[in-house]
């Protein structure tokens, strides 16, 4: 699993994300990015749409999946 985190503090509002990653990035009425899906099962768009952020902000980082996160609390 990924999470997929966005600082909208950072965003400026570019569109790059959604344009790479149509998929799972979006533009709010505010003007900045919205993450549709976090966290996802499936890397895909999402490191692309990192990459492409010009403001850095947005994160992907791997997330303990439900599994091994309920194992942990055990
Ligand atoms: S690429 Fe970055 S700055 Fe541009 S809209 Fe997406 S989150 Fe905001």
């Amino acid at each position: 699993m990924f999470r997929i985190s966005l600082d909208k503090e950072k965003c400026i509002g570019c569109g790059a994300c959604s344009a790479v990653c149509p998929a799972n990035f979006e533009m709010g009425e505010d003007g900045k990015a919205i993450v549709l899906k976090s966290p996802v099962e499936v890397l895909g768009c999402n490191k692309l749409a990192e990459e492409n952020c010009p403001n850095r902000a947005i994160t992907v980082e791997p997330s303990a999946s439900p599994k091994e996160q309920s194992l942990k609390e055990q």
